[in-house]
């Protein structure tokens, strides 16, 4: 009787005789009688892979004189060839004195587990390769035994090789990695692994970690946690990257932008203070130069000269404003008061107040306006202005005798309005096309009678772009120009915006925004005079109802209860509480993704991209701009 692939077998010391019982041989492919045959030690030894002799043979040594148990593992061959792993586990029957009489043992076809062994080390050989390839350090930290494994790379990371003693002092548990973290970086670092520990989340931190001789290095780790079933954290595996160089062009980046923004700003500075020192003595230059252009005394000629200095004055003065615009806008210094502006009124006012320089110039000018649709873009009415008197003014500055030039505005892919400029004067050619937008850069005009500063452009790219716009040029030399904006287009509402909050009261009108269904806001105001002006306003509006918390905390436990669609919020009053109040609604997962809108008294570029980050959709002007609001709202809610 055999147990398939298993053999049992008995050597005599005294005879050499050898015995075999089973069917291990079978698989071999030795029949019975030549099993029974094998009788002879020497015959089953020259079964064995000849690689696989002296070894066999030096553990059954080592077990005759040490009575450790046999346990070997060799290749027997194949009666047709070839060889099959065969292990074997022996003992020996020692008589009264302690010599060995027999060894008896078990033999089993060992193929399918060596092939397990060999695909193992071959897994085991090729993520060797690929951690010795890949520049990042690998490690799993048995938290059970407090126990680190790493590749060779997390500690070359700090200067030390893998033979070195240290490192293989701070590979052996976590607390020879974490001595070395800065003390600064450190409470980072225990804070993640706690979280990996508590919330079962990833962590991904960067820290300084001390090198081999005590300087600093960046590593930013990146580990995810294992548990067990009952959620016990059992192991925390991970990444290390130095990211050293990184962080220290980072630094470099960040002091260069630093650098650069104080001079701006010292720029900026001395930019304003000079322009108020030009403007004192300019104003009486001027003031003075008129008062003699009444002076009947004068000759012609005598007025003729005194009104150069007063042109001249007046261009002097332009060119400061110009620089102090300029200014204020680099340094991010300009407020707009974005609402809903009907463009053709703002465009006629324009071409009225162009038409003296027009006129003087022999210039005609023609607008088309296609009333068709409304004509109503989101942007600020007094910067648009200036936007429009420039590029009217260059049209016609920049034109030949009798030329012309062309308004056009009409409704743009729906959601812009487009307002387009265009002349047929000296053009711009394609070289020169590349250099516009670029301060005092006047292409060229500075060498002609045309007056100019060369910033009105910068400006007005600046102001266009501030109000969510785009500007672009066509232009063909000795043909013409064309300046075309496009703003972002609001909806019709916007009829109603011109309105103030007492009209809107005194008339008892209401009206509704675009909506699929009523909504909630909740507006968190301490002032009681705010909270009564916007109570009064909402009132008149028929599908939003407004909650009011007159109380920062009042505010968290409505946002939580009440779940409004729409949370308003005053910065412009108490900042550093409402901040607070956005901060804690932030960390609840029920009220963070409520879009927030809020009043601001102007904030600069910085503080907008801060607000942004606090997940504000909106900032709002104050005093408060119903159009703005509206409009805003109509954004949030659709
Ligand atoms: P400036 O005060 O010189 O008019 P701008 O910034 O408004 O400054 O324009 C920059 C330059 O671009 C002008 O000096 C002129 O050379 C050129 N330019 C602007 N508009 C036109 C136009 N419509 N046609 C031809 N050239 C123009």
């Amino acid at each position: 009787m055999g147990i398939d692939g298993f053999a049992f077998w008995q050597w005599h010391q005294a005879s050499q005789n050898f015995s075999i019982h089973g069917e291990l041989c079978k698989l071999a492919g030795y029949d019975f009688d030549e099993v029974q045959c094998l009788t002879q030690v020497n015959q089953v030894r020259g079964l064995f892979h000849p690689d696989d002799l002296e070894r066999s043979v030096a553990i059954i040594r080592h077990h005759a004189h040490h009575n450790t148990p046999i346990h070997l593992s060799f290749r027997l061959q194949r009666k047709t060839g070839g060889y099959m792993w065969v292990t074997t586990m022996a003992n020996s029957l020692r008589d009264d004195s302690g010599i060995i009489t027999d060894i008896v043992g078990v033999a089993f076809d060992a193929s399918a587990l060596h092939r397990t062994q060999e695909a193992l080390r071959t897994a085991e050989l090729r993520l060797q390769r690929i951690m010795n390839a890949c520049n990042d350090g690998i490690w799993e930290w048995d938290v059970i035994n407090d126990r680190m494994e790493c590749s060779d790379r997390v500690m070359q990371h700090l200067g030390f090789n893998s033979y070195d003693e240290i490192a293989l002092g701070a590979k052996n548990a976590l607390q020879g990695w974490t001595r070395r973290i800065h003390a600064e970086d450190y409470p980072g670092f225990r804070k993640a692994v706690r979280k990996t520990y508590e919330e079962q989340s990833t962590f991904d931190v960067a820290y300084r970690v001390a090198d081999r001789d005590g300087i600093y290095r960046w590593v930013r780790t990146r580990a995810v946690g294992g548990y067990d079933e009952l959620g016990q954290l059992m192991v925390i595996s991970g990444t290390n990257i130095d990211i050293t160089e990184i962080k220290l062009a980072q630094d470099r980046m960040e002091r260069a932008r630093d650098d650069a923004e104080s001079a701006n700003l010292s720029k900026s500075k001395f930019l304003s203070g000079m322009s108020q020192e030009l403007r004192t003595p300019m104003n009486a230059i001027l003031g003075y130069a008129q008062l003699f252009e009444f002076d009947t005394n004068l000759t012609s000629q005598q007025r003729t000269n005194v009104r150069e200095i007063r042109k001249a004055g007046e261009h002097l003065i332009q060119l400061i404003d110009d620089v102090l615009d300029l200014s204020k806008i680099e340094s991010g210094n300009v407020n707009l008061t974005l609402e809903p502006v009907n463009i053709p009124d703002i465009a006629r006012d324009c071409v009225a107040l162009s038409q003296p320089q027009s006129s003087a110039l022999g210039i005609s000018f023609n607008t088309e306006i296609d009333e068709s649709e409304d004509l109503i873009a989101l942007c600020d009415r007094v910067r648009l202005k200036q936007v429009l008197l420039n590029l009217f003014s260059n049209g016609i500055k920049y034109n030949r005798t009798a030329g012309w030039v062309n308004v056009k505005i009409f409704v743009l892919d729906e959601d812009q309005v487009c307002i387009s400029v265009e002349d047929n004067g000296y053009g711009i050619s394609e070289a020169k096309q590349a250099e516009l937008f670029q301060p005092f850069n006047r292409l060229g005009a500075e060498k002609t009678a045309i007056e100019g500063s060369g910033v009105g452009l910068v400006i007005t790219k600046s102001l266009v772009e501030m109000m969510g716009g785009t500007i672009s040029v066509y232009s063909q030399q000795d043909i013409g120009s064309c300046f075309e904006i496009h703003l972002p287009r609001c909806e019709s509402f916007a009829d109603d915006v011109s309105l103030s909050i007492d009209s809107i009261i005194d008339e008892n009108k209401t009206f509704s925004l675009d909506l699929q269904s009523p909504k909630k806001i909740l507006f968190i105001e301490d002032s009681a005079a705010n909270a009564r002006l916007m109570s009064k306003l909402f009132h008149h509006i028929n599908n939003l109802a407004l909650e009011v918390a007159d109380e920062p905390l009042l505010g968290v436990y409505k946002a939580r209860t009440e779940k409004p669609d729409v949370l308003l919020l005053d910065l412009a009053e108490n900042e550093s509480d409402t901040l607070e109040v956005i901060k804690i609604l932030n960390s609840d997962s029920d009220t963070k993704s409520i879009p927030k809108l809020a009043f601001v008294n102007g904030a600069s570029r910085a503080q907008e991209q801060k607000l942004a980050e606090l997940g504000i959709v909106s900032l709002l002007s104050k005093p408060i701009n119903i159009g703005q609001l509206m409009n805003a709202l109509q954004r949030v809610l659709k």
